[in-house]
């Protein structure tokens, strides 16, 4: 009998991620990973301190599905000075297993099969999938570089029947991109207008440059009930792997948000919502702290970028570089990536991540989320790029672009 096929349609629509993918790309190659965005510094300590603690006093069986009741106070606090969103920790937020979870669970809350859902393009790579699994069709609007704006026409030919979302990302990934408030206002405008949910992914809200300020859709006219808000303290306290994300949303959103995610995973890990609880209440002096480290680094890459002939646009927010591959003469992204984790071993990730094809083949993206030492092994390797593309093209007997 031939062997019949054991696995879902709904699995073949789906690749594995290529930005996790280079990770272990990076460790095979002992390469300098810059690729996948996770900080490789500790978490501030008093916040390790914190998480010992927690598991010590015993926090170490499942909270209340939607979230610890001290970490949802701890949340609206953080969203009401920060966020300007005022919630009811009762009705109004979800905690869930990272931003990541929460994109799922929200998307899943709003969205049927068939729907529509609009996103920006270059997106996250998760948005596509996430869709998908919600059995919907994503709809893209493209950006244009080089300041990553939108045709606002665009996205009004993108609205019909059938949309029930629109996808935000601000500050954005990969882009660095921080949406304005008119640019907001404007979105704000359309969502009311054709009735949809907006649900946006702030996880970068703290990483701002250059005096930005962050701003939530959910704050302008007509949006708090239709407005689904992401963040958590994965990218602020460099704590990734805790798997801790919030959604903050109207009583009747959270409701649906609620029965998907108990669900998908009951709850986050219970001592590290503890932690994270006390992370937000005492980091206010953190903030000003995490903006200047930052800023640092994100003019040490650019400098590393620059200098080893590589060129971008400096990040309005986020922790990212874009950096446009095109003058090197390689076949595409994915051609230049292979190449820098294998001979420069450095990790980067392929543009065509963050488009649908055959979109992003000129770009690959960069981290900063990364300690000085890192910063500077990179700097080294970086600086044969040159020589060592010139050598690769011509084995290859393709000429370097000059
Ligand atoms: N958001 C990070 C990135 O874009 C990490 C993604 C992940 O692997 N969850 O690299």
């Amino acid at each position: 009998m031939a062997d019949r096929d054991l696995t879902s349609k709904r699995s073949h629509l789906l690749n594995e991620s290529v930005i996790r993918e280079m990770t272990r790309l990076a460790t095979t190659h002992k390469a300098v990973n810059l690729a996948q965005g996770f900080p490789d510094f500790g978490a501030p300590e008093n916040i390790q301190a914190h998480a010992r603690d927690a598991v010590t006093r015993g926090i170490n069986q499942y909270t209340i599905t939607w979230g610890s009741r001290r970490l949802r106070e701890a949340i609206a606090k953080k969203a009401a000075w920060f966020n300007r969103i005022q919630v009811d920790p009762e009705t109004m937020i979800t905690v869930g297993c990272g931003s990541t979870e929460c994109m799922m669970a929200a998307l899943m809350a709003v969205v049927d099969p068939g729907d529509e859902v609009i996103v920006f393009e270059p997106f996250y790579e998760n948005y596509g999938p996430d869709s998908i699994l919600c059995g919907a069709t994503p709809r893209f609007v493209q950006l244009s570089p080089p300041e990553w704006s939108i045709d606002f026409e665009q996205v009004e030919r993108a609205f019909n029947a059938k949309t029930r979302a629109l996808v935000l990302n601000t500050p954005h990934n990969p882009t660095g991109k921080v949406f304005t408030r008119e640019e907001l206002t404007r979105l704000a405008e359309m969502a009311v207008r054709h009735d949809v949910v907006v649900i946006t992914d702030e996880i970068y809200e703290h990483i701002l440059f250059d005096g930005r300020e962050h701003l939530s859709i959910a704050t302008l006219p007509g949006m708090a009930n239709r407005t689904i808000t992401i963040g958590g303290p994965s990218k602020t306290f460099s704590v990734t792997g805790w798997r801790i994300g919030y959604c903050l949303a109207s009583p009747a959103l959270t409701l649906a948000i609620r029965k998907v995610h108990d669900f998908l995973t009951v709850c986050a890990p219970a001592p590290l919502q503890d932690a994270a609880a006390a992370a937000l209440d005492e980091a206010e002096s953190y903030y000003p702290r995490l903006h200047l480290e930052y800023t640092a680094r994100r003019e040490k890459l650019g400098h590393i970028l620059e200098e080893a002939g590589l060129s971008c646009r400096k990040p309005e927010g986020a922790y990212y570089y874009l950096a446009d591959i095109s003058s090197f003469g390689f076949r595409d992204d994915v051609e230049f990536s292979r190449f820098l984790v294998t001979e420069v071993g450095v990790a980067v990730v392929p543009g065509s991540s963050f488009w649908m094809p055959p979109g992003g083949s000129r770009w690959i993206r960069f981290c900063f989320c990364k300690t000085d030492a890192t910063l500077d092994a990179a700097a080294t390797r970086l600086g044969a790029l040159k020589d060592k593309a010139s050598q690769y093209l011509a084995t290859a007997g393709r000429a370097a672009a000059s």
